[in-house]
């Protein structure tokens, strides 16, 4: 099966794990800081905070921006469920704006429309890792005073005006999973340039508890911590930490690999009744995570079931997540985003990965070329 999206491992990750495994700190070791400055570094941040999934830094993010009980967090109806999850997990309410048709990013201007007194936090997510309009999203963000949060889950290694995504928010999230830029098995982080928000992510990652600051009682003795929040444990692993820190030094060459792939699909499904993702433009340049098709909505399950018996691992991002049973249950309704519907209706992700052949990728072409002459 060739995979709609996989992991690269060479040597020197394998020798960064080993070395950590013999270095005698498995977990709130060095590797940890190390991987963290090296991120910051990257994305042109001052701060970066590490988590065990990009689901908990999801979580530290919404809880330093405030958001509890009562409040309301925008997100697109297109993104994995983690993006609304996080909201519900503080007690809050996702609002869900709809999407853009052509690239599946949330549009601007139902956000704006969607903005009520009680929304703390605007989350757009840079969908199949192509950045959304930042300008537009901080200029709203700034206009309502709302906590601009941008799921780049998707995106490390993209950049919007010639800048890294990871620079341009309040706090960006970018996940490790195997799937995404870089993995480190299960891991996240938050970057940030907001010194409160970086305490705020450290204190909600490990328990609540500070050992070090900020104390509101006076100190018993060098034991001394408190607890200030009812935080989580969501530490990253030093392990992790050291396999992140590895595959960051080739970001840069599985992004290019990615777009590389990405350019030749276009004349490989020349003339085919399907829409192709937008190129790059040079405002917004994707780390092309995925590489997201629309066809004709109602042949879409036959061709995805054929694509799958050839041997292509394809997969649908995403049902608009108002849509999952638990969200109906809380009274979302079917119709509620339609454009994010419709892209849903049509979307296949065929496969991109930094590793991914000329030859894999004419197979995949020629083989969906077959399947819509015959569905
Ligand atoms: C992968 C992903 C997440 C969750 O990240 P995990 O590391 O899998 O917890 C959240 N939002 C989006 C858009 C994602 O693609």
């Amino acid at each position: 099966m060739i995979p709609y999206s996989t992991q690269d491992i060479n040597e020197d990750d394998i020798r960064a794990v080993e070395r950590t495994l013999r270095s005698g700190w498995l977990t709130q070791g060095p590797a940890i800081e190390k991987f963290e400055k090296a991120i910051a570094k990257k994305v042109g941040a001052k701060h970066a905070v590490a988590f065990n999934s990009g689901t908990a830094a999801l979580h530290a993010a919404y809880f330093a921006a405030g958001v509890g009980k009562g409040d309301e967090v925008l997100v697109p109806a297109i993104t994995f469920a983690a993006t609304g999850n996080a909201a519900l997990y503080l007690g809050a309410t996702p609002v869900f704006a709809d999407v853009d048709s052509t690239t599946g990013n949330m549009d601007v201007k139902d956000a704006a429309r969607k903005i009520t007194k009680k929304t703390k936090a605007l989350v757009p997510v840079d969908y199949a890792g192509r950045p959304v309009d930042l300008a537009a999203f901080r200029a709203l963000a700034k206009k309502h005073k709302l906590v601009l949060i941008e799921d780049g889950a998707q995106s490390l290694g993209a950049s919007y005006r010639g800048k890294p995504v990871g620079s341009q928010a309040d706090m960006t999230m970018f996940s490790f999973h195997p799937v995404k830029s870089i993995t480190t098995g299960e891991g996240g982080v938050i970057v940030t340039d907001n010194e409160r928000y970086c305490r705020l992510l450290k204190l909600f990652r490990s328990h609540g508890i500070t050992r070090d600051a900020h104390f509101v009682k006076e100190s018993e003795g060098p034991w001394h911590q408190e607890m200030h929040a009812l935080g989580e444990n969501y530490r990253i692993t030093d392990i992790q930490a050291a396999l992140g820190e590895s595959q960051l030094k080739r970001l840069d060459s599985f992004v290019a690999k990615r777009a590389a792939a990405a350019r030749r699909y276009p004349t490989l499904l020349k003339n085919l009744p399907i829409i192709l993702p937008p190129p790059d433009t040079a405002a917004a340049e994707s780390a092309w995570h995925l590489y997201p098709v629309q066809v004709p909505a109602e042949k879409r399950r036959a061709i995805f079931e054929a694509l799958r018996a050839a041997g292509i691992g394809v997969q649908v991002h995403y049902l608009p997540v108002y849509r999952h049973p638990y969200y109906q249950k809380l009274g979302y309704k079917k119709g509620l985003c339609p454009n994010a519907e419709h892209f849903y209706a049509g979307e296949i992700s065929i496969p991109l990965f930094p590793g991914i052949t000329q030859k894999q990728q004419k197979f995949v072409a020629d083989t969906l070329r077959r399947i819509l002459t015959l569905i």
